[in-house]
C-alpha cells in the first residue's frame, strides 16, 4: 500500500488563510521588511515570492534592495536603523549575502523581538532550552505538516539527517520539546541506514539527491523530505528516493510540494506572532 502523501501546498494555504482571517481582526497591520543584498537571481524570486505572499494576507512588506557591494558595517547600520524603527514588526535579511559580509555578524545585529527567521542565538538558545521564542521558518513548517498528518509525536523515533542552524538543529529542538526521542545524523554519521531503520520518523534535510533509499525506511513510518536539488536534467528531488519510499513509508512529503511551501508561511505566522509580541511587551 502506497504511503499518504502530506500535501504541503493545501497546509501552507490553510495556514495563509487562517493568518489572513487574524490580521484582519487587528487594529494595526504588522510590517515586514526584508532586506536583500545584490541581486543574486534565486534571492530575487524568494523574496518577490515572500513580498507576494505577505500582502496577500494583508502583512505590508517592504524590500530594501542594496547593491552587492554593501559593506557589512553599511549593512549593519541599515538593520540597526531598522530596529529602532517603530514601524517594522520584522526584519529579514535574505542569505546567502556577498563573500565581504559576515553572515552571523548581522544575523546578531537583528533585534530578537524582530528576528522572523528566528536565527539569532537569543531565539536560538530560546528554542534549545525549551523556551518560547521566534522559530525558524522551515523547522516550523515540519512541525506543523507533522501535525498534519496525525503523527504521534511523543515517545517517536525520530532522526534527523543534518545539523545546520537553518533546519536540522532547530527541526531536532522541536521535536524533543515535542517529546520524541530525537536522533540527529550528519556527514560523520557511521551508518545513516540503520538510524533511518530504527525511525517512526526521518526528517531528511541533507541536501543529496535521493540520498534515503526506500529500503532505509520502516514499514509505516512517517518521512518528511527538506531536501530541494535540481537534477542537470532540470528535476527537482528532495533527499529521499520518493518513488522508493512511498511504498513503504506510513506518510511521506513530496518534493516540490511538501515543506517548501510551508517555510514562507510560517515567515508571516512568525511576522504576526512578532507584531503582536512587540505589542504585548
Ligand atoms: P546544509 O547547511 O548544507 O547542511 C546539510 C547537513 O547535511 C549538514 O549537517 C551535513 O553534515 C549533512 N550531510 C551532508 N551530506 C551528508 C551525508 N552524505 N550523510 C549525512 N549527512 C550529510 O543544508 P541546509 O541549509 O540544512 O539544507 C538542507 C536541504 O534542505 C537542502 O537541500 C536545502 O536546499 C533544503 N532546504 C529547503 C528549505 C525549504 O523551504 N524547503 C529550506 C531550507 C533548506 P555536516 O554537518 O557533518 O557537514
Amino acid at each position: 500500500m502506497n504511503a499518504c502523501i502530506i500535501d504541503g501546498k493545501a497546509v501552507a494555504a490553510a495556514l495563509r488563510t487562517r493568518l489572513a482571517d487574524q490580521v484582519a481582526t487587528l487594529p494595526f497591520t504588522p510590517r515586514l521588511v526584508v532586506v536583500l543584498v545584490g541581486d543574486d537571481p534565486a534571492s530575487t524570486v524568494y523574496v518577490r515570492a515572500k513580498d507576494r505572499a505577505a500582502n496577500a494576507v494583508g502583512i505590508t512588506a517592504n524590500t530594501i534592495r542594496l547593491p552587492a557591494d554593501t559593506s557589512e558595517a553599511a549593512l549593519i547600520a541599515r538593520i540597526e536603523h531598522l530596529n529602532a524603527d517603530p514601524s517594522v514588526d520584522g526584519i529579514l535579511v535574505q542569505l546567502p549575502l556577498p563573500a565581504q559580509i559576515g553572515t552571523q555578524a548581522v544575523i546578531e545585529a537583528i533585534d530578537p523581538a524582530k528576528d522572523v527567521d528566528g536565527f539569532h542565538p537569543l531565539n536560538a538558545g530560546r528554542l534549545a532550552s525549551g523556551n518560547p521564542g521566534l522559530v525558524p521558518c522551515t523547522p516550523a513548517g515540519v512541525m506543523l505538516l507533522l501535525a498534519q498528518a496525525g503523527v504521534t509525536l511523543a515517545g517517536a523515533r525520530a532522526v534527523v539527517l543534518g545539523r545546520s542552524t537553518i533546519v536540522g538543529r532547530p527541526v531536532a529542538a522541536l521535536l524533543l520539546a515535542a517529546h520524541a526521542t530525537v536522533t540527529i545524523a550528519h556527514s560523520r554519521t557511521r551508518d545513516l541506514a540503520a538510524e533511518c531503520r530504527r525511525a517512526d520518523i526521518v526528517i531528511a534535510a541533507v541536501g543529496k539527491p535521493e540520498l534515503v533509499r526506500g529500503d532505509w525506511i520502516a514499514h509505516g513510518a512517517t518521512v518528511i523530505d527538506v531536501g530541494v536539488n535540481r537534477l542537470p536534467d532540470g528535476r527537482l528531488v528532495g533527499d529521499v528516493a520518493f518513488g522508493e519510499a512511498v511504498s513503504v513509508a506510513g506518510a511521506i512529503t513530496p518534493v516540490p510540494g511538501g515543506v517548501g511551501p510551508m517555510t514562507i508561511a510560517c515567515l508571516l505566522q512568525n511576522t504576526l506572532e512578532a507584531a503582536l509580541r512587540r505589542r504585548e511587551a
